[in-house]
């Protein structure tokens, strides 16, 4: 059997940092990665879910330099994000964070920034072998091995190999987490409670639209998002704007959630009294765009859909699992990262950064025979990003329509107050209901201290 250091499952932007830390650290290294055509890729690539923001302090989160990233993977530079409430609406300049790169953030080409960090992960001397899913794992915990632990994976193609170390990037569906970790988890618990349960399971839909280029320039430099519109936890439609003057548009929405779990359906704008069921993700992007411009433009004439973008004629679909992280059962040499994790965010579903990251990490820790340490340099590498993210998330949980108007509504009087249009501040002191949100987000971020956000905590793995 083929035996090397360190395999990865998973080809996104956690498993590519992975690799590429690990082999340039000297690991003999083999990524796996199943493969998924795309409209705008020639051959088989990562399930790149295109859909790509990124603000100026996820660079920094990420390691990177900003200049070292290729002209051609940034679409837009942004200077702005609007969040529009029901009847209100709040702009936002800065992130309210230091960071090293100039602007808001910008939009990116998601399948360049993967092949991107594919190329240097090959670079780095990773074998990357797309094409090839990995379909089982097995751990010996009691291999003769000088460093513990090794594992059998199965692969699509029916071979097997064995590795001392396993990073499982696997994304949100999880296919080999989920069975890798219940080989550690306590009899009668099983990681998908805490990974994947059926409240934290999101559907993401998106569209690419051209639009008429007076309309594009109200949101060329400027993501776009409408809370409060459509019912659901982590529910609400976007813009991105993309290169020429094509956006995406798109939304996440729960899965399995009906129009009878729904509280107040005649408050959200994006629901109809005639409504039998609660409208599919085309149809939500049908009525937000008549919503916003239907008065002066035909929808389907003068904003269509242009087919030779994405995954299937302009459109894509993809699963979110918007949950808190788990720790890793780093005694079994296996690290998970990014969205199998549970890195991306359950507040905004940004997780990019927050992959590369902790596949770096993963991929450094294993390179270099420190796998035990993954759990704690992770919370110290992005532990305040994601308290943030899990923090955020809990608060606006439960909120209906009225809810981010008044939230809107005071973040608007802060501002007026301190000058500063900032997206996440922990500064303001402004008023009775912005004190109300600070201690809100504080208790929180207090709750979950010291780590107390994962799911799993390493001591619960039983080897
Ligand atoms: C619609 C949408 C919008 C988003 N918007 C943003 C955004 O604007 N900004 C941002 O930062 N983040 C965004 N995200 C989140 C971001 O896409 C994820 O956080 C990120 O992709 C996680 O990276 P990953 O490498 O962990 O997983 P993924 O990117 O999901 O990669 C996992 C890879 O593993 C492969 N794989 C799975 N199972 C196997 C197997 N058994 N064998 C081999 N290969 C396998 C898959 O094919 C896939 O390529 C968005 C997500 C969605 C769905």
């Amino acid at each position: 059997m083929e035996r090397v250091d360190v395999a990865i499952v998973g080809g996104g932007p956690a498993g590519t940092s992975a690799a590429e830390q690990a082999a340039a650290h000297g690991a003999e290294t083999v990524l796996f990665e199943q493969g998924v055509p795309r409209e705008d890729r020639e051959e088989l690539g990562p399930d790149s879910t295109d859909a790509a923001g990124m603000l100026d302090y996820w660079i920094d989160i990420m390691d990177f330099d900003y200049r070292e990233i290729p002209d051609e993977v940034i679409h837009r530079e942004l200077e702005a994000t609007e969040f529009i409430g029901p009847s209100s609406s709040v702009e936002l300049t800065t992130t309210g964070i230091d960071s090293s790169y100039p602007n808001f953030g910008y939009t990116f080409h998601r399948a360049r920034m993967d092949d991107w960090l594919h190329e240097r992960a090959a670079d780095a001397g990773a074998d990357l072998r797309v094409g090839t899913g990995v379909s089982d794992l097995e751990t010996d915990l009691r291999a003769s091995s000088p460093k513990g632990p090794t594992h059998t994976l199965t692969l699509s193609n029916g071979e097997q190999l064995e590795a001392q170390y396993v990073v499982l990037a696997d994304g949100p569906q999880r296919r080999i987490t989920l069975e890798a970790l219940d080989q550690f988890t306590p009899p009668g618990r099983s990681s998908s409670d805490y990974l994947s349960p059926p409240e934290a399971n999101h559907i993401a839909y998106q569209e690419y639209r051209e639009f008429p280029p007076e309309l594009f320039e109200e949101f060329e430099d400027r993501l776009k998002f409408w809370w409060g519109h459509m019912p659901g936890e982590t529910a609400y439609p976007w813009i991105f704007p993309n290169d020429g003057t094509v956006a995406r548009v798109g939304l996440t929405m729960p899965i399995g959630m009906t129009l009878e779990d729904v509280d107040n359906p005649g408050s959200y704008k994006l629901l109809r009294p005639e409504d039998e069921q609660l409208p599919s993700g085309s149809e939500y992007i049908r009525r937000l765009l008549e919503l916003e411009y239907g008065d002066e433009y035909d929808v389907e004439e003068d904003i269509p859909i242009v087919e030779d973008r994405g995954k299937s004629k302009g459109t894509e679909t993809y699963p979110i699992s918007s949950t808190r992280p788990i720790d890793s059962p780093v005694g079994a040499n296996i690290a998970v990262a990014g969205g199998a994790m549970g890195t991306t965010s359950a507040f905004h579903e940004g997780g990019y950064h927050v992959a590369v990251r902790s596949g770096k990490i993963a991929g450094r820790l294993a390179g270099t025979d420190s796998l035990e340490n993954y759990n704690d340099v992770w919370k110290r590498a992005i532990g305040d990003e994601i308290l943030r993210n899990v923090a955020f998330a809990d608060i606006v949980a439960d909120y209906e329509p009225d809810d981010w108007d008044w939230a809107f509504g005071v973040v608007n009087d802060m501002q007026g107050d301190s000058g500063d249009n900032v997206l996440i501040s922990n500064k303001y002191t402004a008023g009775l209901d912005a004190t109300k949100i600070l201690a809100k987000y504080k208790k929180r971020k207090f709750t979950y201290r010291d780590g107390g956000y994962v799911q799993i905590a390493e001591d619960e793995y039983h080897y």
